[in-house]
């Protein structure tokens, strides 16, 4: 079976990588993927495209590989989508989905999209909660209606602060990808309306939403959104190169430049200063999380594509030493069992609890002490095998039954949790309802509250049992 149209995929990550192979199975005969990162070990646990032997590569390739076949044409940019390619890459596409991480990109991907008269849906997660948005070509509404230009906000969220559970961002890339194959189903169809999971509160609702008259992006009358300028500006030649001794981030990923950060601050004497130079997802987060800690940015400018803090050393929030509580790692101790001088090795494998508060590195070792039991066949079964197996589980035993799918969660003893879906089915609905059920096991495991009356509906909304 084979649905006529492509499929723009921006951001080949936690949403962008269940998103495209859900769209590659449902036979979308056209996939071009963006991204301009190289996979991470700090990707595994979510990015279901890829595996150890991929770390290094672009993601944006490896993706393309793996769901290349017969009938399909698979493209791959190892670019991030701006200002100066977006013209080129929404040429032949159908639709738009917008799967980064970051509020500068956002923007860009959307108010790009809704400009060139592309239908867009937009995925985002962040710690328990995932969202969806599907807009129609020239929005009305749109994104920027319900939340204006999200980079001019003060907050610029991003998993580097926050993380995402695995079951949510799997269920926000699948419920893209199922409002994709609608919109490419009927383009012209009134939005859906705002899908909200908020999984820390058992929560799921969908929002009817309208346009804003005074939208920056489809109101009538709009000028270029200043994004677009911005986005050009930052492509000017830079020829500026950090001096020895400076930290160089420009081309470090979420999570890791505030790692990377963290540590090389924490590593100074006290009241000594470091140059850093920063690249744009760095500069939206690597100054505000470094003043959080209690050091101080005492310059910050531009030069070239970078900017440029000189950051002095403060007490830290941590004490030296004192190990890891849940949700976070003091950078500058490593702890024993870290040995001197590997480099970024212990970071990196760190970086899977870092990302996640309210796990932290406990969390994180009694997942690897849970055994889980997935009876059921089909799509939803699979995506929670696989999503709690990615995750970290100690083991993820599968049970062939027809029908639902249930979870048994437990560790090596008594059965600590058991959690069934009502109703199953088959696609990125189905795989939505999989991921969510994993996520109530995740949850469940390390002591969280968890619930399945979460529930998404056959038109690929969400909302309570
Ligand atoms: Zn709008």
């Amino acid at each position: 079976m084979s649905v006529r149209g492509t499929v723009l995929v921006v951001g080949v990550g936690g949403l962008g990588t269940p998103c495209a192979r859900s769209l590659a199975d449902a036979g979308v005969e056209g996939l071009v993927l963006v991204d301009p990162d190289v996979v991470d070990v700090s990707n595994l646990p979510r990015q279901v495209l890829f595996e150890p032997g991929d770390v290094g590569r672009p993601k944006a390739e490896v993706a393309a590989a793996r769901l290349a076949g017969p009938g399909r044409r698979v493209r791959a940019e190892v670019a991030r989508f701006d200002a100066s390619n977006a013209a080129g890459l929404l040429a032949d596409v159908d639709v738009v989905v917008d799967a980064t991480d970051g509020a500068a990109s956002k923007d860009a991907v959307h108010g790009l999209s809704v400009a060139a008269g592309r239908p867009v849906v937009h995925a985002a997660a962040l710690g328990s909660e995932g969202r969806v948005l599907d807009v129609a070509p020239g929005g009305r509404p749109c994104l920027a209606c319900l939340f204006g230009l999200l980079a001019t906000g003060d907050d610029a969220d991003t998993c580097a602060r926050f993380g995402v559970f695995p079951g949510v961002v799997r269920a926000a890339g699948e419920l893209a990808a199922a409002a994709a194959l609608a919109r490419l189903a009927r383009p012209d169809a009134p939005t859906s309306g705002l899908r909200v999971l908020d999984l820390g509160a058992g929560r799921a609702v969908t929002l009817s939403v309208t346009a804003d008259p005074a939208c920056p992006v489809c109101g009538p009358g709009v000028a270029r959104p200043a994004f677009a300028v911005r986005d050009a500006a930052r492509r000017e030649p830079a020829s500026a190169v950090p001096p020895a001794g400076a930290l160089d981030l420009r081309d470090e990923a979420c999570p890791m430049n505030l790692l990377r950060a963290r540590r090389a601050v924490a590593a100074l004497a006290p009241g000594a200063t470091l140059e850093v130079w920063l690249g744009e997802e760095g500069a939206a987060t690597v100054p505000s999380g470094l003043a959080s800690l209690g050091h101080a940015v005492v310059a910050s400018a531009p030069r070239g594509d970078a900017l440029v803090l000189a950051v002095r050393r403060g007490p830290g929030l941590a004490s030296p030493g004192a190990g890891s509580g849940p949700g976070s790692i003091d950078a500058g101790s490593p702890g024993a069992g870290s040995p001197a001088g590997d480099g970024d090795a212990w970071l990196r494998r760190f970086a899977r609890q870092i990302v996640l508060p309210g796990v932290g590195e406990d969390g994180q070792r009694r997942w690897g002490e849970t055994h889980a039991t997935v009876a059921g066949t089909g799509d939803a079964a699979d995506a929670c095998a696989e999503t709690l197996a990615r995750g970290g589980f100690a083991s993820v035993r599968r049970v062939a039954r027809d029908g639902d799918a249930d979870v048994v969660v437990g560790t090596r003893g008594p059965v600590a949790a058991r959690f069934a879906l009502a109703r199953a089915g088959a696609g990125p609905l189905a795989r939505a309802r999989g991921a969510l059920l994993a996520d109530a096991a995740m949850r469940a495991a390390i002591g969280l509250p968890a619930t399945t009356d979460v529930v998404v509906r056959d038109d690929g909304t969400v909302g309570r049992a």
